[in-house]
């Protein structure tokens, strides 16, 4: 038998060895053409190479690509988590930490400080989460390989730019690798692309480098000159809730199709909070979960923070969290479902209790994972619920009523 072996061997050792030399030869070859990509844009030789030294494309990013999300998040799960009480006052407490800047940016762009301070909340949770990848090596896959190629090649020569020209600091030992974002490249405080960086960012505290990572104003004031180029309107509101009247045809509804004020009014579509409806119209009506739940006329400005990041989900809780922080209220009419979604701060009580049952969902984080869709599922299998593995209101008030059970809580982490 050990005959048998050897020749097995041998072919497994030159099969791992032949794949060691693949690899290289690929993360070579991609290296090698961003090198010359960068050269024929103009770049110093030196730069182009300390900037593709020390690091290999992260390709592992490419199964991204075409991922489609397992689990699609109602809109009302997705509001209760971005749009907390935690948040709120976090948003509150920038807002008085950052007023004599907010003040000067709303001056100098014309976008008011509750906007600007909400998108920041959104996008990095007032700078506390940027991602935690290594953004040149990730680029440097999906430029190299997958479908957009083109898109992303151009993303990561904009993020060699701005790091060739000082504006993003790899002077330290990690090198290009210091700068870390999303697995797409979005990267800093405001979650910028690159490309959109090297357009858009803004040195607001004069320091001479337009640094969206550690400097806050710059994070500010940039978030004010995306959305100010975009078309913001100082002033104007993104939109507002409204009541439909009874046997409202909502056949048109939909963010593209905008229909001036007076045609609303007509239709008798009021604000919830009465009077008239105003804004520099025309606006659209949007149903985000269907004529049921709650309706918002939305105007020129809600396409401008649309166009930071294209979902109405995310427009929505952007503006809706603005309004929070100036005072306003939550929406009038409730979504239509019994099982309203959980805060992050209820979502760690969930996965505390889980663990408290002995599920292994980890460090209670607030972020709702495979692990604890699991022991969702499974608690919701031994109540005859449907196994959606959704944390909604409804098992968060089961957990809290029921003493976990003594064994399990026994072997619990
Ligand atoms: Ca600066």
């Amino acid at each position: 038998m050990p005959r048998m072996i050897r020749p097995v061997l041998a072919a497994t050792l030159a099969a791992t060895f032949s794949l060691a030399a693949c690899a290289q030869t690929r993360d070579e070859t991609c290296l090698t053409s961003l090198r010359e990509a960068a050269r024929a844009q103009g770049m110093a030789r030196a730069d182009a190479e300390r900037l593709t030294r020390g690091w290999t494309p992260e390709w592992a990013v490419l199964d991204n690509l075409d991922n489609q999300p397992e689990f699609k998040t109602p809109i009302w799960d997705y509001l209760a988590a971005l749009v907390d009480d935690q948040r709120i006052a976090d948003g509150r407490a920038q807002l008085a930490a950052h007023k004599a800047t907010l003040a000067d940016i709303e001056q100098r762009f014309g976008v008011d400080a509750a906007t600007v301070v909400a998108v920041w909340g959104v996008e990095s949770n007032f700078g506390q989460v940027l991602g935690g990848r290594p953004i040149v090596a990730s680029l440097a896959a999906l430029a190299c390989e997958g479908r957009r190629q083109s898109y992303f090649r151009g993303e990561w020569l904009a993020l060699a730019k701005l790091m060739a020209t000082g504006d993003l600091d790899t002077s330290g030992p990690e090198g290009a690798t210091a700068i870390k974002g999303s697995w797409a490249g979005a990267f800093g405080q405001t979650q910028f692309m690159p490309s959109t960086y090297q357009r858009l960012a803004v040195d607001f505290d004069a320091d001479g480098r337009r640094d969206l990572i550690t400097s806050t104003p710059d994070a500010l004031a940039s978030t004010a000159n995306f959305l100010v180029k975009g078309g913001w309107r100082m002033g104007q509101p993104w939109g507002y809730e409204v009541r439909l009247p009874a046997g409202f045809d909502a056949g048109d509804a939909g963010r593209r199709d905008k229909q001036p004020l007076a045609t609303w009014a007509a239709r008798g579509v009021t604000p919830v909070a009465g009077g008239k409806l105003t804004g520099d119209g025309p606006a659209a009506l949007l149903l985000p979960a269907g004529r049921e739940g709650p309706a918002f006329l939305v105007l020129r400005n809600f396409d401008v923070i649309y166009g930071y990041n294209a979902a109405e989900s995310y427009a929505l809780a952007i503006a809706h969290l603005a309004d929070r922080l100036r005072g306003g209220g939550p929406f009038a009419a409730p979504w239509p479902t019994d099982d309203a979604g959980l805060s992050r701060a209820e979502r760690r009580e969930v996965q505390t209790l889980l663990a408290a049952r002995g599920h292994a969902v980890g460090a209670p984080d607030g972020l709702i994972g495979p692990a604890t869709r699991a022991a969702v599922r499974t608690e919701q299998q031994a109540r005859g619920w449907p196994q959606d593995g959704r944390p909604g209101q409804k098992l968060l008030r089961t957990l809290r009523a029921e003493p976990a059970p003594a064994a399990a809580s026994a072997t619990a982490p």
